[in-house]
């Protein structure tokens, strides 16, 4: 006569070690989702730096004055190109001293070179902890005595005549800024695209940094959009003064490296996914489709992270659950006027997320947002219209409602994000408990055969 712990199992062994290999399965695996196809040519990238052949090489150095860059040209290169050389100062730099060159007008801060100078230099200072103006990065620069001297500083955007700017040592340069002191610097690179991660000495990094870059690969493998050819990381010291984590300014991205903003557990952790992802957005849309940017660049951070292996299946749910706990109350994505604090980037994701799960379940996993992101930075929508359009044709599909509840309408206000997956924890105890179970039934498996064998 079947016991009651039988009837409480009510499976066969079989069955059940089926149910256990399927289990440690996904716990290892991950949930089966069908992968997004790459949809870029690995030999397709953009020029970062705009050299010009046969322009000259500028040195770029720290200045003598605190907050302070010089740049240099050397006398002996050509001088017929030396006679047509110009640079216009970055945006939010002042002017401190000049040798061999003047100003070309009043209006705009470029300076041209005199004829037959001894010396070519320009010296520029930068605001300290400066401007949140998207174009300048925010800058510090400590006093030069001390030990961990180190700045985070603005390279001209604007210039003829160079060929490249080159740093002695102790100083990292990408495309629009330079960062002066010891560093450390791990590369990755995909077809003609690299990656640079450049930390400062005086950052106590916290995480794996091939780990960091593993993920960034993942998705540059599966995001279209711009490809530069080299995407530098700087990881800066010290917070920014806006209380932000990071900033992306066309090929560079400049991201704090203290343990606050890349601790695991303020929700921030994703900033260097963000900030590439702006990396790949050649086109910012305003109006009624001004929310996709953060939005696309917040969620698809957090669903890179996850489908690269970087975020557990656990922790990518938390951090869902993590933004639908940020409500923002009556915010309606498609008015900009009704945000609050951060709106696209709380709703946005909710939203995203939302739209995503309803793309994969629609095509069997042919369609994702990742594959609209790619679809938008072709056809560049400037407006939810266009963009509800672009999602109709990527997918076949009319995604009317989703658009009235969570773009046009305050929906996700009170929507609390289902896990899409389960959480790390409850897989684990489904295992230990099943186990359990398996091993007690085992051992009444034994206890009987123990007892046929005394019958007989
Ligand atoms: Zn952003």
């Amino acid at each position: 006569m079947p016991s009651n712990r039988d009837r409480l199992i009510g499976a066969s062994p079989r069955s059940i070690l089926f149910i256990l290999v399927l289990l440690v399965a996904q716990t290892a695996f991950g949930p089966a989702v069908t992968a997004t196809p790459d949809e870029h040519d690995p030999s397709e990238c953009v020029e970062t730096l705009s050299s010009e052949p046969g322009g000259v090489p500028v040195t770029v150095e720290r200045g003598p004055v605190e907050n302070s860059v010089t740049l240099s040209v050397d006398t002996t290169e050509n001088q017929s190109v030396l006679d047509s050389l110009w640079i216009e100062l970055p945006p939010g730099a002042t002017l401190k001293s000049k040798t061999g060159f003047e100003r070309h007008s009043s209006d705009f801060l470029i300076y041209e070179t005199v004829e037959d100078a001894q010396r070519y230099s320009l010296t520029y200072t930068f605001e300290e902890n400066g401007t949140t103006n998207a174009n300048v990065v925010d800058s510090k620069l400590r006093p030069f005595e001390g030990e961990n001297e180190w700045a985070v500083a603005p390279l001209p955007v604007d210039y003829h005549g160079i060929s490249a700017f080159h740093a002695p040592s102790n100083a990292a340069i990408g495309q629009r800024t330079v960062y002066f002191g010891d560093y450390s610097e791990t590369t990755a690179t995909n077809g003609c695209h690299r990656i640079r991660l450049v930390v400062s000495e005086a950052v106590d990094l916290n995480r794996n940094r091939s780990a960091i870059l593993d993920s960034l690969q993942y998705t540059d493998r599966h995001l279209g959009g711009q490809r530069y050819d080299e995407v530098t990381i700087f990881v800066s010291p010290e917070n920014f003064s806006a209380g932000y984590a990071g900033v992306a300014r066309s090929a560079d991205i400049v991201v704090s490296g203290t343990g606050k903003t890349l601790g695991e557990s303020d929700g921030r952790w994703h900033i260097w996914l963000h900030e590439y992802i702006h990396t790949r957005q050649s086109y910012h849309p305003t109006g009624d489709f001004e929310w996709w940017t953060e939005a696309s660049a917040n969620y698809l951070s957090i669903r890179m992270g996850y489908r690269s292996g970087y975020l557990s299946a656990g922790r990518y749910n938390r951090i869902l659950s993590h933004y639908g706990e940020n409500k923002t109350g009556d915010a309606v994505l498609a008015n900009k006027s009704t945000w609050r604090h951060l709106t696209p980037y709380n709703r946005g994701v909710l939203a995203l997320a939302r739209l995503d799960t309803a793309l994969r379940g629609d095509t069997n996993g042919s369609v994702t947002v990742a594959a609209v992101f790619n679809a938008t930075e072709r056809d560049q929508p400037e407006t939810h219209s266009e963009f509800m359009a672009l999602l109709e044709k990527r997918s076949g599909n009319q995604y009317n409602e989703w658009s009235d509840d969570y773009i046009r309408g305050t929906t996700a206000g009170e929507l609390k994000m289902k896990a899409e997956t389960l959480p790390d924890y409850t897989v684990g105890i489904v295992v230990a408990v099943l186990l359990l179970l398996v091993g007690l039934y085992f051992e009444r498996e034994d206890t009987d055969s123990e007892e046929a064998s005394d019958a007989e």
